[in-house]
């Protein structure tokens, strides 16, 4: 393969953001091949942007743009984290519709296209990462670049019917399919998009990903993302993750743990998992007194006004279901809205009976698999998973529930803290070797494989 050139709203210039494991896989490639990573550089200026900022690290050159104050604001927080974020997981209701920033939207990644093109060489393969980037593919185009892009969806890709919500969905999709490879997180939504384009534009599904439209062939899978496993069961046996662990063990004072660590955004049913979690001391009188829920949820985007209502309802729905239940000695709900190293987290998920992953709406979902492989395996806990987080499908072992269904979760909880020993193995050892076997490795590798055989 020749060079790798990634484009991706944020790089990983500074090397203490290559911990990730997506941020270590592009990395990875790009220091394999001799590649060029561009994104931006986090820095906003007032009114006009100079040059780009390039440097070299490692045998790979990064080229990072600043954001002007109005490019901030229209692409980034308004049209990409208001009106794409929200549609994308089914929450047209908290949309903000607004063409002057699709227009800005288009023109930054208008404008990052023309930094890309030139530096192109033939054999080179572009990948272009997320929701920011939905033209970017479009303007390489236009810039005459004909060599393979390829495209990874991080988010969900919603159904046609909602899609269709977005003033501006022609003017992606067809800016989606001059990428030759388009990558989405589960078989759902890569359904999503074909279907969407079979009932608009008369596309052909060729079989084996190959899809007909617009005059062109191209190819669309799902690629599900994995996480660093090894390296994430070796951070659960870490000093930092025992001394975590130790912390919390003296708050629970032999209780259980009942885990959930999730950014705080309205996508991750943290309401309805609250209620859940009310009516689990409520239909469940025995869990009274001897099961403590932790949840992890530092706040992000906090400057947009959904974020901070999401907030006041869980302080409310805490508030409350602490009054009706807690005790002198006991705290049966609290959440700590801040962030932990990720060894520390590791801990926590490592001594957690359960860990509650239940969004209304995930691409994929990471906590999941991070808690698959934290656990000990002589006594491991049980995961109970939203059927609509991307991992669902590869993590059928889990306890599968609707988030929706707050008295089904709450039933499913008492039933994951009921579990005997042989069930929790038996379930957790099928868990672990699919995110072992479907890691971050195996998820590039899957899709720059598809890319290396594009032939246009
Ligand atoms: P999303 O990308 O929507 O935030 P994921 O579950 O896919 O959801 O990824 C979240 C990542 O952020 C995981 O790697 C998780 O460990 C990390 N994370 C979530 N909450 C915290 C926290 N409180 N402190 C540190 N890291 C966190």
């Amino acid at each position: 393969m020749g060079r790798l050139i990634a484009i991706s709203n944020r790089t990983a210039a500074d090397a203490s953001a290559r911990a990730g494991g997506l941020a270590v896989a592009v990395w990875e490639s790009l220091t394999a091949t001799g590649g060029i990573w561009f994104g931006w550089s986090g820095n906003i200026v007032e009114d006009e942007v100079g040059a780009p900022e390039v440097f070299t690290d490692e045998g790979v050159e990064f080229v990072t743009t600043d954001f002007t104050e109005a490019e901030h604001d229209g692409f980034y927080l308004q049209y990409a984290n208001r009106v794409i974020w929200p549609v994308f997981h089914y929450r047209v209701d908290l949309a903000h519709f607004g063409h002057a920033d699709f227009d800005i939207y288009a023109a930054v990644n208008k404008r990052i296209a023309g930094l890309v093109t030139p530096r192109l060489k033939k054999g080179d393969s572009v990948w272009v990462h997320d929701y920011h980037f939905l033209l970017m593919g479009d303007y390489l185009r236009q810039g005459g670049w004909n060599g393979p892009i390829g495209f990874f969806l991080h988010i969900p890709f919603p159904s046609p019917e909602i899609f269709k919500a977005l003033p501006d969905h022609e003017r992606i999709a067809r800016a989606m399919c001059e990428y030759s490879v388009l990558g989405f997180q589960s078989t759902t939504d890569r359904s999503n998009f074909v279907r969407y384009l079979i009932e608009n534009y008369d596309a052909v599904d060729e079989g084996d990903g190959w899809i007909s439209v617009f005059g062109r062939k191209i190819r669309a899978s799902a690629y599900p993302i994995g996480i660093d496993a090894e390296g994430f069961a070796k951070a659960s046996v870490s000093e930092r993750a025992s001394t975590a662990a130790s912390r919390i063990g003296r708050f629970l004072g032999g209780r259980h743990l009942v885990l959930g660590v999730d950014r705080m955004d309205y996508s991750k049913g943290l309401p309805q998992r609250f209620e859940a979690v009310g009516q689990l001391f409520d239909n469940f009188p025995s869990t009274r007194g001897v099961v403590s829920v932790t949840q992890i949820a530092p706040p992000s985007r906090s400057k947009v006004e959904e974020y901070r209502d999401l907030r006041i309802q869980l302080d409310e729905l805490a508030g409350r279901i602490n009054g009706d239940y807690g005790d002198l000695d006991w705290i049966p709900l609290r959440y700590l809205a801040r962030s932990y190293d990720r060894r520390e987290l590791a801990g926590l998920y490592r001594i957690a009976r359960v860990c509650l992953v239940t969004p209304l709406r995930d691409g994929m979902n990471l906590v999941a698999k991070e808690y698959v492989m934290a656990q000990d395996p002589d006594d491991p806990g049980v995961l109970i998973l939203s059927e609509f987080a991307g991992a669902a499908e590869q993590l059928s072992e889990a306890l599968i529930v609707n988030p929706h269904d707050t008295y089904k979760v709450a039933e499913t909880i008492y039933q994951a803290l009921e579990m005997p020993l042989e069930e929790r193995k038996a379930r957790w050892e099928k868990l672990r070797d699919i995110v072992v076997e479907q890691d971050i490795s195996w998820w590039r590798q899957k899709f720059l494989d598809d890319l290396s055989s594009d032939l246009t």
